[in-house]
Order: structure tokens, then C-alpha cells, then sequence
């Protein structure tokens, strides 16, 4: 919670860890995990790889010992080397092509973030988009500063009950061992913001992360202030009750300007990360209101340099709010606008609705609009084409970024020394550039199929250790252990699928014909394995049905111990199975994955991408670097579902199966490892978190820099 105590206790020779500690720089880079890992293994495990929470607990004389051990010493100096060099990069991609925005800030607002289970504050892939964006804009020097939420009671771990359902086990925060600080001012008080919610008052807390050179400010409301309901305001992410979840995005959009403005920063552009953070845009009309501008002309005036990124077309994503509930909250807001009802009302007002809708707000406010997907842009032009009536669906101007993924926090860190060894050390530098990954072909065979063995077989030790956990502590019956994976063996082709569990995702289709899956898992000669993992919403009773039904055909001995559900799916989960899988399924239903990021991190790893045409896939699939379920064509959802079932097992019977055991005289795959480089070399520099990041910078970020300057128009 402070570094200081912690700073205090280590050794001098020592004296930095803390300052490590504190920086997520370590969580990317491996010098930063190899120190911390010495320093301690066994406590090291037992901190869940949180460095705070490692110094806090070991003992001192560890620390004395480690600060007279030469080799320690030894990693230590460079590891400290390597972090200020990178901390002190004054030659970064950012500096270097856009030296004369040095003094730029672009305000990121997002409502989670994924940095590192040490910091617990993200549902799903929003969040690890939020927090791969964070560390790529570190890499590359862009001055980003994050605006989120500090929720220390909205991580919840899943187990699943013998009958399959989810259970949700709150985690409680540890405030001493995250990787936070409060944020103070200059005579060291305690910085805050009041933000007016109804007829009263409340007030946020600011913390700071430290994520490589990227300042993430996170909000929290449990502070002696509040009334004890309002300190809950910041408990959990994404509640169900309509009323608080207005509250929370009043706090996050305008409470976030406010303490942007309390820590003295000016950002010259503003990005909002899905329009949860929309009213941001509200609340810096109403301080230029405040300073003697009209509503005309200061509405005019935000637009040009505010970018909007929208995530998802299915209507649960899009927040919209009753008109009654909007009344209550932005009635007293509306005056100081100088507005009326209607005209304020009609900002968020969806084409004869009666809501008001973030997106809606959001795509009026932000003269930069994005998708995040080449064909996710074209379903936003078509689904928000009434808000410019007068232009054609085309013409509709909203762009696309496609999403991509953090390396170095995804690749495992044996595919990484693969690359440096054949690909070149520049790698890390490299990963946008298509003509450096060619060489992924070079790469031998063997030692890229013994490579991938490698990740798979700790795949499978790591779910077979969770399983035995649950057998020895938690009393779970020995059908459990089964489901929980304790039956998978490495020689048999794996196939993973792991994402949250909602409707449109479809994780029981390919349940649709169980006979015919039995005989494709259970295949005496070439059998295949399906290792499933996922949460659902905690009040998404549909979602938790379908973890069931998988669950329940998992726990069937008709499948043979080769269906299993991973409980607790969560970032650290994530980095096994997208090392260890040999296919990464995805089946959504079409249109409706707008991106989709876990097929990217499986690919990088060398994990041939098996998916319906949808969203990244759509514009990542080039016949060779994996399959595709359907030819991207809708059709009435049913028959849909039929044929898109239909592909999945005709592939898995006709091409994956007989693909992946086809061996040659030394036991080599070669037409399967020709399409594990195929992904590699084709998707990483495509789908790398740096392409993206320098597209928002290149497309939009420095136009609306320039725009905000010199007030130019954006798109001329
Ligand atoms: C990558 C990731 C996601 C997002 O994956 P999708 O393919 O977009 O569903 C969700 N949760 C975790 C823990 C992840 O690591």
C-alpha cells in the first residue's frame, strides 16, 4: 500500500527491490521475474507471484543472506540496469517519430484493466486489452496515463459443484501486498475529488500503479467520508443493479476528469475505452460551461480531440439507462449545462428509445470512433448508421483498430528463447514487422515440436496439481477430480477452449451431436481431448446453465475422461493454456465476437487458431495458418448453429485429426508443425499489441493532438 515500510526493511545492497516491486515492469519481463523467483522460490509460489507480497513476508535474514550472495547480487545489478534503461528511454518508437507531442498526455479510461493477478481488478477480455494497451504504450513511450477502478471486493474464484454449477468465492483485497500507492500531494495529504451523485455527495480516493512508465490512477470509494453504502460504491465490477452501475460510471467518467485535474495533469487527448467512461466527455463540456462558454460552442469544441473505442455489438455490452434514472442523477448536471431536459436527454437518445445509451453519448461526442475489428467496423457502421441518417452505411464514420495482443506477457518463456535463437535477439523490436517473422519457417522442426511437447506437458501437470489440491483440501469427490482434468494425457491431440461463458459464444455447440463427439474423443487410434475453461457473470444464470451442460458431459465416463472443465480461468490460467494447447477453439456465434484476443496469445505460442470467421479471425485466417468454421456467411441463427456444428466435426474428422497424426520416420507432425509456423509467422506481427498501439497513435492520437493544438478540423 506504501513502499516506504517495505523500502525500509530491505538490506542497502539490496535497496531497490521495493522500487521493482512496485513497478508491473517486472510482470514482462523476465529479469524482473528471475529476481523475485531467487530471491525466494518456495515464497515466491506461496505469494502468488506478487512481488510486495513476497518482500512483506520473508524473513530477514533471507534478505541479509540474499544481499551477501554474489550471484544474487549479481542478477540483481542487472536486473535494476535493464529497468532503469528502460524507465530513462529517451529513443523510444514515441520519441523518436513524434518527439515535437513529447509534452502530451492522452487520458486512457477504461472500467478494468488486466495488468497481473496481483492486482486483481478485471472481468475478461475488455481488461486484458486494457491492460496489454498499458504495457505496450510503456514499450513504445507513448504518454499514456489510465484512469479505472480500484474494486477490492470484485474478484471472485470459481469453483464448480458436483452438479456443475459455479460457485463465486469473494477475494477480499489485500490492500498491504498489492502493488498500489495512495496518491498524495506535494505536502503529502491524501488526494481526493467530490463528485455529486443525486442530492449528495461522494468522495474518491486516488491510488497509482506504476505499469513500466505508464501512471494508472484507480478510484476507490470505501474511504471515512462515504456512508457506509456509498464505501461500497467501488466494491465490484460491473454490478447487475442498473441504479449503482449509473453511479459507477458517473463516478469513473467524471469523477475520473476530476482527478485527472486534482493530480495536475492536462491531457490533450482523451480515449475511452468502451463506453462505460462516456460521461467524461460530459464533464469537460460542463467545465468549459463553467469557464463562460456556451453549451454550442463548448460542445463543439471536445469531439475533435476525444477518441471512442466501441467493444462489442451484443446489446448487453452497450450500457443504456432509463430516462428516470438519467432525471434523477443529471438534473442539477443539466442546469449547470444550461440545458433542458430534452436537449440533454437527446445526447444519449437511441432513434425512437426512451434510454439513454453510453454508445449512443459516446459516438456523438468523439470525432474519432473505432471497432476493433475489421469486420466488427463494418457491423458498427451498420448498426449505428441512424445516427448519420444522411450518409450511407459506408460512409457511417467509424473506423477500425483491430485488437492485438502483449507479447512478452504471452509468450511462454520457452518460445521465447526459440525466437531469440533463430529469429534474432532483436525479436522484441521486431514483433510488427511481417518480413522478420518469415524466418518463423527456419525454425527446425524438432526443436520447435519438442518446444511445444514441453508446454503442453506443463499444461497438463499444472491442471492435474490443481485438480490434486482440490482432492487433498477441499473434499471434493473423486468424479470431481476427474472432470477437473486428472485424466488428460500429453500424447493425445489437445484441444482448448477458454472464455467467459455467455450465449453468444456458443461453448455447447460442439454439443450438438454427442454421439459423434464421443467417437471423435474416444477414438481408440487417434483419440482427442477437449480441456475447457471460463466463468460467467454471477448473475448470469443462462451462462452458468451452459458451464453446467459442459460440466455434466465432462463428469459422463460414455466421454472418457477426455472432456475436462478448468475451474477459475483468470490471467494466470490463461498463460498455461495458450502455451500448452495444440488447437485454440473459438465458436461465436457470427458477428458477434467483435475482436476476440485469447486465438492471438495461442497463436504466438505456435497454437494453430480453429474458429468460426468472426471478428480478428476474419482478417487473421489465410487458408494455411489454421481452420475455419463456416465461410463468414450469416444465416437464420438455428440452421446456423447446425451447419457451424456440422464444420467443427467434419474438420476435426477430415483435416485436424489425421493432420496432427500423420508422423514421419522420427515422429514429427511435419504438415502439422508447417501450420504452427504458418500462425506464428503470420499472426504475430499482425496481431501484436504494438501494431495496434501504433495505429491508434498514427490514425488517431497525433491528429487529435494536432487537432486540440492549433484547433484544426480532424478529418481534413
Ligand atoms: C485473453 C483473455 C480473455 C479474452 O479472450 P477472448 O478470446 O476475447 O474471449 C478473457 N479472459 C482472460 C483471463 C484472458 O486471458
Amino acid at each position: 500500500m506504501d513502499m516506504r515500510p517495505l523500502a525500509a526493511r530491505l538490506p542497502a545492497p539490496i535497496g531497490r527491490l521495493a522500487e521493482l516491486a512496485y513497478n508491473l515492469w517486472w510482470s514482462w519481463h523476465p529479469e524482473g521475474r528471475g529476481l523475485f523467483r531467487s530471491l525466494d522460490r518456495v515464497l515466491w509460489k506461496g505469494a502468488h507471484h506478487n512481488p510486495v507480497k513476497l518482500l512483506e513476508d520473508i524473513p530477514l535474514q533471507r534478505l541479509l543472506a540474499a544481499a551477501a550472495d554474489i550471484s544474487f547480487l549479481k542478477e540483481y545489478d542487472a536486473a535494476v540496469k535493464t529497468f532503469d534503461a528502460y524507465m530513462s528511454q529517451n529513443s523510444s518508437w514515441f520519441a523518436t517519430h513524434y518527439g515535437i507531442l513529447d509534452r502530451q498526455t492522452i487520458a486512457y479510461f477504461s472500467a478494468e484493466y488486466a495488468i497481473h493477478n496481483s492486482l486483481p481488478i478485471y472481468a475478461g477480455g475488455l481488461g486484458v486489452l486494457a491492460g496489454d494497451y498499458c504495457k505496450e504504450a510503456s514499450d513504445l513511450g507513448v504518454p499514456l496515463v489510465g484512469i479505472g477502478f480500484m474494486y477490492p471486493q470484485g474478484y471472485f474464484h470459481q469453483h464448480v459443484s458436483a452438479d456443475g454449477w459455479q460457485e463465486e468465492l469473494y477475494e477480499h483485497l489485500n490492500f498491504e501486498g498489492a502493488p498500489i500507492s495512495p496518491a498524495v500531494s506535494s505536502q503529502g495529504e491524501r488526494l481526493k475529488v467530490a463528485i455529486e451523485l443525486d442530492s449528495r455527495t461522494v468522495w474518491v480516493a486516488i491510488w497509482k500503479v506504476n505499469i513500466g512508465r505508464v501512471n494508472l490512477f484507480l478510484m476507490d470509494t470505501d474511504i471515512e467520508e462515504n456512508s457506509p453504502q456509498d464505501r461500497r460504491l467501488s466494491a465490484r465490477l460491473y454490478v447487475s443493479d442498473r441504479e449503482k452501475r449509473l453511479q459507477q460510471e458517473i463516478l469513473l467518467g467524471i469523477g475520473g476528469v476530476r482527478i485527472l485535474r486534482v493530480l495536475g495533469i492536462e491531457p490533450t487527448v482523451w480515449h475511452a475505452n468502451e463506453g462505460h467512461a462516456a460521461f467524461m466527455m460530459l464533464e469537460r463540456v460542463r467545465e468549459l460551461v463553467e469557464k463562460g462558454m456556451n453549451f454550442a460552442e463548448a460542445v463543439r469544441r471536445i469531439p475533435s480531440n476525444t477518441v471512442f473505442t466501441t467493444h462489442t455489438p451484443v446489446p448487453a455490452g452497450n450500457d443504456t439507462f432509463s430516462f428516470d434514472l438519467i432525471e434523477n442523477y443529471f438534473h442539477r448536471y443539466w442546469e449547470s449545462l444550461s440545458l433542458d431536459k430534452d436537449t440533454f436527454l437527446e445526447l444519449g437518445r437511441i432513434k425512437g428509445e426512451t434510454s439513454f445509451s453510453m454508445t449512443v453519448l459516446a459516438l456523438r461526442m468523439a470525432d474519432w470512433r473505432n471497432g476493433v475489428s475489421i469486420l466488427h467496423g463494418k457491423t458498427c457502421r451498420k448498426m449505428w448508421q441512424s445516427l448519420w441518417p444522411e450518409v450511407k452505411e459506408d460512409d457511417v464514420p467509424i473506423t477500425s483498430v483491430t485488437n492485438g495482443v502483449h507479447i512478452p506477457t504471452w509468450l511462454a518463456p520457452d518460445m521465447r528463447n526459440l525466437y531469440r535463437k533463430y529469429l534474432g535477439k532483436d525479436w522484441r523490436e521486431k514483433q510488427d514487422d511481417p518480413d522478420f517473422w518469415k524466418r518463423a519457417m527456419d525454425i527446425p522442426d524438432e526443436e520447435l515440436w519438442k518446444t511445444h511437447l514441453w508446454l503442453k506437458r506443463k499444461l497438463i501437470s499444472f491442471v492435474c496439481d490443481r485438480s490434486r489440491r482440490r482432492w487433498t483440501e477441499d473434499n471434493v469427490t473423486p468424479g470431481q477430480v476427474l472432470t477437473m482434468g486428472a485424466l488428460l494425457d500429453p500424447e493425445v491431440l489437445t484441444i482448448g477452449f477458454a472464455r467467459r461463458f455467455t450465449d453468444y459464444k456458443r461453448a455447447t455447440l460442439i454439443l450438438k451431436d454427442t454421439q459423434r463427439l464421443e467417437r471423435i474423443v474416444k477414438n481408440q487410434s487417434r483419440p482427442v481431448q477437449i480441456i475447457f475453461a471460463g466463468k460467467s457473470h454471477p448473475a448470469d444464470e443462462h451462462g452458468k446453465h451452459l458451464i453446467q451442460q459442459i460440466y455434466h458431459i465432462a463428469k459422463d465416463p460414455m466421454f472418457g475422461g477426455r472432456i475436462a472443465f478448468v475451474e477459475d480461468y483468470d490471467m494466470h490460467l490463461a498463460r498455461y493454456l495458450v502455451h500448452g494447447m495444440d488447437v485454440w477453439l473459438n465458436t461465436p456465434r457470427l458477428l458477434q465476437e467483435a475482436s476476440g484476443t485469447s486465438g492471438q496469445k495461442a497463436a504466438l505460442n505456435g497454437i494453430p487458431h480453429f474458429s468460426v470467421l468472426d471478428g480478428w479471425w476474419h482478417e487473421g485466417y489465410n487458408g494455411a495458418n489454421g481452420w475455419a468454421i463456416g465461410n463468414g456467411q450469416t444465416s437464420p441463427v438455428a440452421s446456423q448453429d447446425d451447419q457451424d456444428a456440422e464444420a467443427f466435426y467434419r474438420l476435426l474428422e477430415e483435416e485436424i485429426v489425421p493432420l496432427y497424426y500423420e508422423r514421419d520416420w522420427n515422429g514429427l507432425p511435419c504438415g502439422w508443425i508447417r501450420v504452427m509456423k504458418e500462425a506464428i509467422s503470420s499472426i504475430v506481427p499482425a496481431f501484436c499489441a504494438r501494431r495496434m498501439v501504433k495505429e491508434y497513435v498514427e490514425r488517431m492520437y497525433v491528429k487529435a493532438a494536432q487537432a486540440a493544438e492549433g484547433m484544426t478540423t480532424p478529418h481534413d
